[in-house]
């Protein structure tokens, strides 16, 4: 591409993005004859006429903000020149008024995946070491690397040990009411699909989070009768715990031994499980995005979007998430609400994280990053509306509170911060068996837990990362394919990384970020 390109989003707006690598110098026409009057960086806003003092300037059809001074046509318009508009206010929104036609059911798509008992498909066999608190962080890292040096080769089918680790746990003020999110996201995503239902778990003996405050009784699903205490009715699956302080344990070998030996059934069931044909409706999958760049609205997001529209035709589950960048859009959001009940359950949600942000005497604008910002992204609101087209045209079906688990079908909003370890944990807790990763800048991200698909805004990052992107939506702006045909190469790629047979490039160099849990209460 060498011709001057930009790239308007709607026919009403007056501004445009420059498409071209490396931007476009001072002198450069377009084919329109429109004439740049200085240098604009790729990915970064031109005026496309006059633009007043005051007045909108419109990308996606919405004010993105409010010309500072006036900008002349072929002008840079960076975020210096924009007035950020606030938020709206969550009264008198529209209700569940979007009545979008049926789409199409789309059928006979199928995947590999391990059923599980409780219903729900792994697309991954894993066995996870869930722990109580960071204290037993070093001694379970310790452990599962001798499972995987000694034990793991002796179980073929097992794809991964993996320790929960995270920073919960102790020196946290438990009983505080909003505590309940951390412990349900830790619950939570020990049962995700990929562990198959078994549950181990270390702990340390003293912390607050006690084993049977982390995982009460009736919350894990029995897999084999020897996790039951009583049989009959009213059985229960005993918790298979592992506690350092306890009096058996002589000396630290003590302890990686009673790990190991509690591992062993664990690895012995999860082995004898085979990948089984299942439709595509198994498949529960998580988008975010992270290190967005102005592109990230213009390619990866709409090819996304496009995506979810297919994985909701086929009966799948798909969750967007980060709070502080739909909170923009929560008009478009409640509209597009099935009932009303999901709208007022999305305004609650709304409204809670903008109670927490003011806490910390900030606002949704605290979201963009110099990163965002050097890729053409001025402001919160015009990351949001390139943010929150990855939810594709369904209804929304369902709103998730953070650390909840997805019990239905469709669309679904769970609520999670946009920090990109933060969502992905949340995500995990919600029981996603694949994570879908859109950025422009870059980022390595991965997790352990489920398979990471990244999808690259620009042809330039997928041609530098050549070896850590899976999808480059950045032909789309290059002119060499559709939405449409990145979205469909987006959907069959899933379907043959849930079934095992590609591996993402975050799993083939076994790049994990950290589980981050979401504490929004105060620590002792
Ligand atoms: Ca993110």
């Amino acid at each position: 591409m060498t011709d001057p390109l930009y790239i308007r989003m709607h026919g009403n707006d007056n501004v445009a993005i420059v498409a071209n690598d490396g931007g476009l110098p001072a002198g450069a026409i377009f084919a329109d004859g429109l004439r740049l009057c200085e240098r604009v960086p790729q990915g970064h806003k031109l005026a496309l006429v006059n633009i007043p003092k005051g007045a909108a300037v419109l990308r996606y059809n919405v004010p993105i903000g409010y010309a500072l001074k006036d900008i002349s046509a072929g002008n840079w318009v960076h975020e210096r020149l924009l007035q950020l508009p606030s938020a709206r206010g969550l009264d008198n929104l529209p209700i569940a008024t979007v009545k979008p036609a049926p789409m199409p059911p789309l059928v006979g798509y199928s995947f590999e995946g391990y059923r599980n008992v409780d219903g729900s498909v792994g697309s991954r066999n894993i066995l996870a070491i869930t722990t109580t608190v960071q204290c037993v962080a070093g001694v379970v890292a310790f452990a599962v690397k001798r499972i995987k040096e000694e034990l793991l080769p002796r179980f073929p089918n097992v794809d991964d040990v993996v320790g929960l680790e995270h920073s919960y746990g102790c020196g946290v003020a438990i009983d505080a009411p909003d505590a309940i999110i951390a412990i349900r996201t830790l619950r939570n995503i020990t049962l995700n699909p990929n562990f198959g239902g078994e549950v181990m778990v270390v702990s340390l003996g003293c912390e607050k989070l006690q084993p049977e405050r982390l995982l009460p009784p009736g919350t894990i699903q029995i897999v084999d009768e020897r996790n039951v205490a009583d049989v009959g009715v009213n059985a229960d699956a005993m918790l298979d715990v592992v506690c350092l302080q306890s009096e058996n344990h002589v000396g630290f070998m003590s302890m990686i031994d009673s790990i190991m030996q509690a591992a062993l059934p664990h690895l012995q069931r999860l082995n004898a499980r085979r990948r089984e044909t299942v439709p595509a409706s198994e498949l529960v999958v998580g988008v975010q995005c992270g290190g967005s760049d102005a592109f990230s609205g213009v390619t990866a997001n709409p090819a996304v979007g496009f995506c979810t529209d297919l994985l909701v035709r086929a009966g799948a589950t798909v969750m967007f998430s980060e709070t502080t960048e739909v909170r923009d859009g929560i008009d478009q959001l409640t509209a597009r609400a099935s009932s009303p009940e999901v709208a007022q359950a999305m305004i609650r949600e709304m409204a809670w994280y903008d109670a927490y942000l003011q806490k910390g005497q900030v606002d949704r604008s605290a979201n963009t990053t110099p990163g965002n910002k050097q890729g053409g992204l001025s402001n919160i609101v015009e990351k949001a509306m390139g943010s929150i087209v990855k939810s594709g045209s369904a209804p929304i079906n369902g709103v998730l509170a953070p650390g909840e688990k997805v019990r239905q079908k469709g669309l679904i909003y769970a609520a999670t911060p946009a920090s990109d370890f933060i969502c992905g944990t949340l995500q995990l807790a919600a029981g996603i068996n694949l994570h879908v990763f859109t950025t422009g800048r870059g980022t390595p991200y991965g997790l352990a837990e489920v398979p990471v698909i990244k999808v690259a805004t620009r042809t330039d990052l997928a041609r530098r990362w050549h070896d850590l992107m899976d999808i480059n939506a950045g032909r789309i702006a290059d002119g060499d394919a559709t939405i449409e045909d990145v979205g469909w190469e987006l959907f069959t790629f899933m379907l043959e990384v849930a079934s095992g047979r590609k591996k993402t490039w975050a799993e083939h160099w076994k790049l994990h970020n950290a589980l981050v849990l979401f504490n929004p209460a105060p620590v002792t």
